[in-house]
């Protein structure tokens, strides 16, 4: 073995950087500022979409949303990047109530690539991004292989570009 060989398998393992999407959204309280918070404490960010406004999806009568994608570079495992995720929306006051009930924020991981994983803690593909164009029309402007034009317009509830975050 060469010195340089013994020299990088002494470096600790660094996982590979996987690309993966997030969805975020909020509507209760200043959404804008939960959003942007969000973005600003999630790690390996790369690039983040324009933002929607979009009517409620099921649940209760309730306000109606911003929602944006951010794109991530990251070597955090599907598992660990869940926990980032519940605890950026635990410090944005988040309270799980309702099912699908209004929120200050909400992360779902929506896709990782060439991770699939099926459990009731975690999902990925995320069970339902296909449903929702408010998921779709981010993700299509960020990675528009990922979602068909015929996907988006299949998708249920209407969504309206407003100002970048
Ligand atoms: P929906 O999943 O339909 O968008 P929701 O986001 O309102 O609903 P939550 O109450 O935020 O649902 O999450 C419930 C649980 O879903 C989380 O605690 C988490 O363990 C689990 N979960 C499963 N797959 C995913 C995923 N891909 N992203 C985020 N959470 C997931
Ligand atoms: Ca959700
Ligand atoms: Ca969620």
């Amino acid at each position: 073995m060469s010195s340089s060989e013994s020299a990088a398998s002494s470096q600790p393992a660094t996982a590979p950087a996987v690309r993966a999407f997030l969805s975020l959204g909020s509507n209760l309280g200043d959404r804008r500022q939960y959003l942007k918070a969000a973005v600003d404490s999630l790690p390996d960010v790369v690039a983040v979409s324009p933002v929607y406004e979009t009517d409620p999806v099921g649940g209760p009568e309730q306000g109606a949303y911003l929602n944006l994608v951010v794109e991530l570079s990251t070597s955090h495992s599907p598992d660990q990047l869940l926990g980032i995720c519940h605890r950026i929306e635990t410090a944005s006051d988040r309270v799980r109530d309702v099912r699908w009930g209004a929120r200050t924020l909400d992360i779902d991981i929506l896709w990782m690539d060439g991770v699939v994983q099926d459990s009731p803690r975690l999902t990925i593909p995320h069970p339902r991004w296909k449903e929702r164009r408010f998921v779709l029309a981010p993700l299509r402007d960020l990675a528009p292989e990922l979602v068909t034009e015929q996907e988006l317009n299949l998708a249920e509830g209407t969504v309206i570009r407003v100002d970048p975050l």
